[in-house]
């Protein structure tokens, strides 16, 4: 029997649209990765009234039940009183969580007040789980081979304290049965096109694995699930499986598990002691954003300039204005030279660029809105490929941003 769970979002915030909802989203895939399946999650307001029902409702028929937010120490925040209510139970202050809460106030320069210390109370069926990031502490409570897990909204401190305590603790206790996914990641595919590539290989699986179709922007990902008793015995059916369909789709795929693109080509550049640089029109900065939040980065990234207008395309990449009215500023030429021109000034072995155009508006007949250019260049190699993406700005900006992670992929494997 599989292990499973609910979520329960606490917080009108949510329910106005104010707050997005990122805890049950984190929750769920982790939980999954630990085997566990998430049957359900309820979004709540911060009532007594609708607390209490849904844990009621939301404990039929599960193991585990999470719940996140409204374990502050204000007024509005009724988590724990309505867990008081629920197991008919009452509060004892916990030493080692006040002893937390009066250091972290003390470092903060700040006095503990009444309201602070009262964060130490837990429900005495219960115990504390440490909150490193914070002051509210999450409380765990077990009753009919069931835990009741409620911790606080703040994503960061409610996803430490998962990694730390929570799900270490879950995993032993009832994860029993196996649930395990791996995942391939490609690129420059479309999902359809995938679909029919690996067809014959999909129709063979073995009935413990099980795939889907996860596609993103510009990207696809495949990801196996396998259930079953032994852990051991699945994971080397789902390599064996990837091992079988490797060969018909490699050159699409940049990667496994979690690793994004931008991840992967910082690996490639690490591992070749090669450098980076970007001159982006289009997408105005937020390739350069994508990198430069890969840990490590500033290994391989050198930087970047974003010449939007085509005078500083000519200032400070020398892009001839001739050549840039003759071609247009969405150009093989105009891309080539702000690649070519940018790896040199800033002395990298790449040098990649990008111009298009975004839209709503500046499409033509020729060029329509989703069109984008993307240059390439290395001391010895030059590239430039066009793209006709969609209507939308934001995603042609997204798209863009991908494609040419993709194109710094394929002219290293050349290499
Ligand atoms: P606090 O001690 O700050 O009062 P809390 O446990 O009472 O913590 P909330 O007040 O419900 O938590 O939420 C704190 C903040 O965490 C909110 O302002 C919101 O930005 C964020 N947050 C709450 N719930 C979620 C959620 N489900 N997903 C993402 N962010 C959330």
């Amino acid at each position: 029997m599989l292990t499973k769970a609910v979520i329960i979002s606490i917080g009108d915030e949510i329910l106005y649209g104010q707050t997005l909802d990122t805890n049950a989203h984190w929750l769920s895939g982790e939980l999954n990765k630990f085997g566990i399946y998430v049957k359900k999650r309820h979004t709540i307001s911060d009532t007594r009234k609708e607390i209490l029902c849904t844990l009621r409702e939301a404990e039929e028929g599960v193991e585990i039940i999470l719940i996140t937010g409204g374990l502050g120490p204000t007024s509005d925040d009724l988590t724990k009183p309505c867990l008081l209510e629920y197991f008919d139970t009452y509060l004892e202050r916990d030493e080692n969580v006040l002893n937390h809460i009066i250091k972290i106030f003390t470092a903060r320069g700040r006095q503990v007040t009444e309201v602070n210390k009262a964060q130490a109370d837990i429900p005495v069926n219960g115990e504390a789980i440490p909150n490193v990031l914070g002051t509210a502490p999450g409380i765990w409570i077990e009753r009919n081979e069931k835990v009741f897990i409620s911790m606080p909204g703040v994503p960061y401190e409610m996803q430490r304290m998962m990694t730390d305590t929570i799900l270490p603790r879950l995993s032993k206790k009832y994860v029993k049965r196996g649930l395990i996914h791996r995942m391939i990641r490609t690129i420059g595919i479309h999902e359809s096109n995938l679909a029919d590539m690996i067809r014959d290989w999909e129709a063979g699986l073995p009935k413990e694995i099980k795939l889907a179709y996860l596609p993103g922007k510009g990207s696809v990902r495949l990801r196996l699930t396998a259930k079953g008793e032994d852990t051991d015995h699945l994971q080397k059916l789902m390599q064996d499986e990837i091992n079988k369909v490797l060969p018909t789709i490699e050159k699409f795929v940049y990667g496994f598990e979690d690793e994004e693109i931008e991840e992967a080509i910082g690996r490639i550049l690490m591992e070749r002691k090669m450098s980076l640089s970007i001159a982006e029109s289009c997408t105005g900065g937020y390739l350069s954003h994508k990198i430069t939040a890969v840990p490590g980065s500033s290994q391989w990234y050198k930087g970047g300039l974003i010449p939007y207008s085509n005078e500083l395309k000519n200032e400070q990449l020398q892009v001839s204005l001739e050549m840039l009215k003759k071609h247009g500023a969405v150009s093989e030429p105009i891309v080539l030279t702000l690649a070519e021109n940018i790896r040199k000034a800033f002395h990298t072995d790449i040098g990649v660029s990008v111009s298009g155009i975004a839209g709503p508006t500046g499409g033509t007949k020729e060029k329509p809105v989703g069109t984008v250019w993307i240059g390439y260049s290395e001391q010895d190699k030059r590239a430039a490929k066009k793209f006709l993406f969609t209507k939308d700005r934001m995603l042609n900006i997204q798209y863009t941003a991908t494609a040419a992670l993709d194109m710094i992929r394929i002219n290293l494997a050349k290499n």
